[in-house]
């Protein structure tokens, strides 16, 4: 086709424009009246032309070829199921479109099975990031081959190199680290097995047959609620979404569903027309708190001084649930007055039991025996012809022929309660007293009533108080184990639901065999970090110390030892680090080899030595599930890894051939590894990854999981692929409710329901930690703590956002254009005013720690006296200097390096110290940048 330029002047003659607002909207109409013309039914293809006459807007235009190249927009040859694996909770079934070898979009599956008709369903599920994924796989962020790093770590500086060239300088010096540092200096760090389990075990098993340490990441992110080990005994149990349909009382508090929790947010929304009365506390007028009936605008970090103020309200105005106080936890359990410990079996007779407690029978006027205790023969919670006392003094004979005082919990309770009266709770607040005392009310009368729970009150220092304090309310109002009701909280995809089966692939030799580490003690004690604060006169490193040498919490590698290798793949430790400055220059300058396994180019990849290219979401086969609803779906291959990039799985099922082929070319001896008596053969390490060849494929690692997990008996990766399926059981070992058919899943029923023990050292939702350490800090109970002072005006807030999900998106080019393209900090008027800041200024942000540059964005909505950036913005990304780690330390909580105490014990993602960055404060100024 030729083409002759047609000049300004020239071209078609103009015709005087008879379109008028009038015809326009006739010609509207009558274009839609065309769509029941021939040629414009389903049936045949729509033809544009079958507008005719004047009302044809495109009748002069030249070139009508675009009008097919949309139509075949939504043409493909295949579709195949998958998801996204970034620790959204949303774990959302997706279905991927191929066209002539080409990714071209996805759409949400929607073929979640229901659960019932009286509760609305899963379908369909998704968000706006996984809706533009299939941009990602093509992007140019998209890591293609191995590389090795040329220049300085960060600079960018990069040669290609072959995969076997990547692999045999990683084994070697895997195998160099073992034989001539130890094996503990070789570390490993993925994240939220639950997201792509088979991904997770391919190096978890490297790091289980190398003896390596695998590094936990619930604690490290903050996002364990320490409050559920303490009270509940495990690590997190939550009520699947659709149970929030239930609630008739829904009190968000910190969780800001509408942004985090997209493809569920619905089921509190839609609850209001099942009778259902909305909460939401939070310090900035969020897109959640725009659905509720009452929000609170509450100051920040003072959450637990509402919950125990509320507490008071409870007890005051008797509108506890007194037969399942009495029953379910600790409240009526005897406290010796002097000691401030529980009155155990060793106190009343030799011999006695360390973890048999007591209550004052009302009935024989004596103390008896609490059943269910870790230490009571009686498997069962109920009481049998005892009446516990709740209130009251009462005096015992000890053993050793003294007689003492003893009172219970409830009192202890009752009394440390009195701290916190209305009028000072509203003023620590900064909510009107009048709606505090009607939320108590209400709290109490409507059942049933839950906190969904979520990073904005999780993240501060003194998160496991205000944990507990928030898990005492709906505890003391009977509704923890109740369905529509509890402390439900949702920060990531940690548990996964066949876990039985996860575990087996991922530590095949047993957990007991692993070397494991908590990362924010790991980072703190291996860098330059350094928490200035003292703690009871003491400072933090004391309180490691003592730690460590009980055997409290593991320290690796031992004896002072520096880590050498870092592994990190599903992760982004480096940019989503507490201090990452200062870890960057200790830590990880002091590491010697940093391999990070990606499928992009993120920070952690920028600043490692060597990087391998991942197969993205849509090019890999792994399973998926959440805490959010109880399916199981998959990923699927739409195809085959792109560029050089290889599954996760197969990626580590080349480094144990390459570690094999290293250790037989240079004739290693077997290595004793004596902490586990384990001759470690590193020729037949290839041999013991795949099970003896028995586990090649990540489909046979998928079915290994399903097939030995109670939860997916029956279940195989290639049924799933067809259609997500409900969990048909759950191991009692690892869940504390069934999965009952036409039911949404809530925790605890076991407990509730079958009287069952809790799995904490009285056998009670446990309210009364006795702990040494708990009793000098002044918290064996639930309290409220100011948050660690700090010298600067403003908080620091780095919640979780809506366009990204942690750095994953942040750098998509449709996610950049739903904000300002770049980093953006949000701030108060009055705040911007004081500081004489307009929207749009660049400004600095700074404290004693450091600093990062970025654009300001006024936002109403924003608490005077804090500012907010969501996070995850990679380093790389828009900030003049610095980024949002920049301004954040690590700082341990004493109390939270405890161990063998009952049901308190180290355990990977369990229980140790969170890596809390809510109390960190902030100055901000106008910055000078070129523009
Ligand atoms: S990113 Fe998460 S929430 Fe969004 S669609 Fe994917 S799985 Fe769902």
């Amino acid at each position: 086709m030729s083409h002759t330029p047609v000049k300004k002047s020239e071209g078609t003659p103009k015709r005087k424009s008879r379109v008028s607002r009038r015809n326009f909207l006739y010609t509207t109409a009558a274009g839609a009246a065309a769509l029941a013309l021939p040629g414009c039914r389903k049936s045949e293809p729509p033809v544009l032309s079958t507008l005719a006459g004047e009302f044809d807007p495109l009748r002069s235009y030249p070139y009508r070829g675009w009008e097919d190249f949309y139509r075949k927009i939504w043409t493909w040859d295949k579709v195949v199921r998958s998801t996204h694996s970034a620790n959204c909770t949303g774990s959302c079934s997706w279905k991927v479109y191929v066209r002539n070898g080409v990714m071209v979009r996805e759409e949400q599956a929607s073929d979640y099975p229901r659960i019932s008709k009286d509760l609305p369903d899963y379908n369909p599920r998704g968000c706006q990031k996984g809706g533009c994924f299939v941009e990602y796989v093509y992007s140019p962020q998209r890591l293609r081959y191995p590389l090795i790093r040329t220049g300085a770590r960060g600079e960018g500086k990069w040669r290609r190199a072959s995969w076997d060239e990547a692999l045999t300088l990683v084994a070697e010096k895997l195998l160099d680290n073992v034989y001539n540092y130890g094996p503990d200096t070789n570390t490993f760090f993925s994240v939220i097995p639950a997201m792509s389990p088979v991904s997770f075990c391919g190096g978890s098993r490297l790091a289980h047959y190398l003896g390596g340490v695998m590094l936990s990441f619930y604690d490290w992110y903050c996002d364990l609620p320490p409050g559920e080990p303490l009270t509940w005994g495990v690590q997190t149990e939550a009520c699947e979404c659709a149970d929030w349909f239930n609630a008739k009382y829904i009190v968000l508090w910190g969780s800001n569903i509408s942004q985090t929790r997209i493809p569920d947010a619905h089921f509190a929304f839609e609850a209001r027309y099942n009778g259902a009365k909305i909460v939401a506390i939070s310090p900035d007028f969020n897109s959640s708190c725009m659905h509720a009936d009452l929000y609170w605008q509450i100051n920040p970090g003072t959450d637990a001084a509402l919950a125990m103020g509320v507490a008071k309200i409870l007890m005051d105005e008797n509108l506890m649930d007194v037969p399942y106080v009495k029953e379910q936890t600790d409240l009526p359990l005897l406290v010796v007055t002097g000691t401030k410990r529980f009155l155990r079996e060793s106190d009343l007779k030799a011999g006695g039991k360390e973890d048999v407690f007591f209550v004052w029978d009302t009935k024989g006027g004596r103390p008896a025996a609490t059943p269910g205790s870790m230490g009571s023969a009686e498997k069962s919670i109920r009481w049998s012809g005892v009446d516990p006392a709740l209130t009251g003094s009462f005096q015992v004979k000890l053993a050793d022929g003294n007689t003492v005082e003893v009172t219970t919990v409830f009192e202890l309770l009752r009394s440390s309660l009195a701290a916190y009266p209305l009028e000072k709770v509203a003023q620590l607040t900064g909510l009107p007293a009048h709606e505090i005392q009607t939320f108590a009310r209400e709290l109490g009368t409507r059942k049933p009533a839950m906190i969904i729970h979520g990073a904005g009150t999780n993240h501060w220092f003194h998160n496991d108080l205000a944990n507990r304090a928030m898990i005492l309310l709906v505890a003391l109002t009977g509704n923890v184990g109740k369905n529509g009701g509890g402390f439900n909280h949702y920060v990531g995809q940690e548990r996964i639901w066949p876990e039985h089966g996860f575990f087996e692939l991922a530590f095949p030799e047993g957990r007991k065999k692993q070397r494991f580490q908590n990362t924010t003690l790991w980072s703190y004690v291996h860098s330059a970090s350094k928490d200035p604060h003292q703690y009871n006169g003491k400072p933090i490193e004391w309180y490691i110390q003592e730690s460590v040498k009980n055997g409290w919490m593991p320290l690796w590698p031992t004896g002072g030892r520096k880590p050498r290798a870092f592994i990190v793949w599903r992760a982004n430790y480096l940019n989503q680090a507490k201090g990452n400055e200062v870890l960057e220059t200790s830590l990880w300058r002091d590491l010697d080899l940093i391999v990070d396994i990606n499928f992009r180019m993120d920070t952690t990849a920028l600043y490692s030595d060597v990087v391998l290219p991942a197969s993205s979401y849509y090019e890999k086969v792994d399973l998926n599930s959440t805490d959010c609803h109880s399916y199981i779906h998959t990923f699927g291959k739409a195809l085959d890894p792109l560029f050089e990039s290889r599954t996760d799985w197969d990626i580590f099922q080349a480094l144990a051939q390459k570690i094999s082929e290293v250790a037989r070319r240079k004739g290693l001896q077997p290595y004793r590894d004596e902490k586990f008596e384990w001759s470690r053969d590193f020729t037949r390490l290839a041999d013991d990854w795949s099970g003896k060849g028995s586990i090649v494929t990540d489909e046979q690692a998928a079915d290994f999981i399903l097939s030995h997990s109670k939860e997916t008996k029956g279940m195989t990766y290639r049924n799933l692929q067809a259609q997500p399926k409900r969990f048909v059981a759950t191991d009692e070992e690892a869940w504390n409710s069934d999965i009952e058919e036409g039911i949404a899943y809530t925790p605890f029923k076991h407990q509730v329901d079958k009287k069952r023990p809790w799995r904490t050292l009285t056998g009670r939702q446990q309210f009364y930690i006795d702990h040494p350490w708990f009793l000098e800090l002044d918290e064996a109970l639930p309290a409220y703590k100011e948050p660690i002072p700090e010298k600067f005006p403003l908080y620091w807030n780095t919640p979780h956002g809506r366009w990204s999900i942690h750095s994953t998106w942040r750098d998509h080019r449709a996610m950049l254009r739903l904000q300002r393209g770049m980093p953006i900090v949000y701030m108060h008027h009055d705040d911007a005013r004081k500081r004489g800041l307009r929207d749009n200024d660049w400004v600095r942000i700074f404290n004693d720690i450091g600093q990062c540059i970025c654009r300001l964005q006024i936002l109403p909505g924003e608490k005077p006296g804090r500012v907010t950036m969501y996070h995850g913005w990679e380093k790389f990304l828009g900030f003049q200097q610095g980024g949002w780690q920049s301004l954040t330390y690590i700082k341990i909580k004493p109390t939270q390096l405890i161990g063998k105490y009952g049901h308190v014990n180290f355990r990977l993602n369990y229980w140790g110290p969170t890596g809390n960055n809510r109390d960190i404060k902030v100055e901000v100024e106008k910055a000078r940048v070129k523009a």
